[in-house]
């Protein structure tokens, strides 16, 4: 694990499961119909039990599938989190993917701070199945999560939780280097 503190918040990398987080809100890397699949979608609704899947359905029925790069939230079943905020990364070769990533982090970011969320768990969004090179989006992550805590201040924690070494690694650098260039400015 590895810990740094910007602005008012502290941030966390780690290896692990996101289905164990006890942060406020944990985000789905979830597809546009929102109906669980592989990866850490199927993770997280299989620990969540089924009303996370019924609220999802409320959602896809009101507003169809949902797009690219927008996020929605939702209660946590029986998740220690509260709250799921439901995000659709984009697949790696579909065009506009670093847009559209940058899009899944600040609609997320966005749909915690209106909910006056304090702590926040994210995964490693679009690096399983949608193929997204790890390195890359790490960088996104990174510039994103550091820009929106430049410009508001309801959350104080978030973590990134990822499940394997190599995209740990990736964070952890891409962290690094977001924090030295800020801190040279
Ligand atoms: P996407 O479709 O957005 O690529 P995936 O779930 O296939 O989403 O993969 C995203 C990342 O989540 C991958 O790095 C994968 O290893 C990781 N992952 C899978 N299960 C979990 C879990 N339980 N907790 C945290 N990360 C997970």
């Amino acid at each position: 694990m590895e810990e740094f503190k910007f602005k008012d918040a502290v941030i966390r990398l780690k290896k692990g499961d996101i289905t164990l987080e006890e942060t406020e809100a944990i985000v789905n890397a979830a597809n546009a119909s929102l109906t669980g699949g592989g990866g850490v979608d199927g993770a997280i609704h299989r620990a969540a039990g089924p009303t996370l899947l019924g609220e999802c359905l409320e959602i896809t029925k009101k507003i169809g599938s949902l797009p690219t790069g927008k996020a929605v939230i939702t209660g946590g079943g029986n998740l220690r989190a509260r709250y799921v905020i439901h995000t659709v990364g984009p697949v790696w070769g579909s065009g506009k993917e670093e847009k559209k990533l940058r899009s899944s982090y600040r609609e997320s970011l966005n749909a915690a701070a209106e909910k006056k969320i304090r702590s926040i768990s994210f995964p490693s969004i679009s690096t399983g199945a949608y193929r997204y090179p790890a390195r890359k989006a790490s960088r996104v992550a990174a510039d994103e999560v550091l820009k929106f805590l430049e410009e508001n201040s309801s959350l104080r924690e978030v973590n990134f939780v990822l499940f394997t070494r190599d995209v740990y690694e990736c964070y952890l650098n891409a962290f690094k280097k977001a924090m030295d260039e800020r801190n040279n400015l």
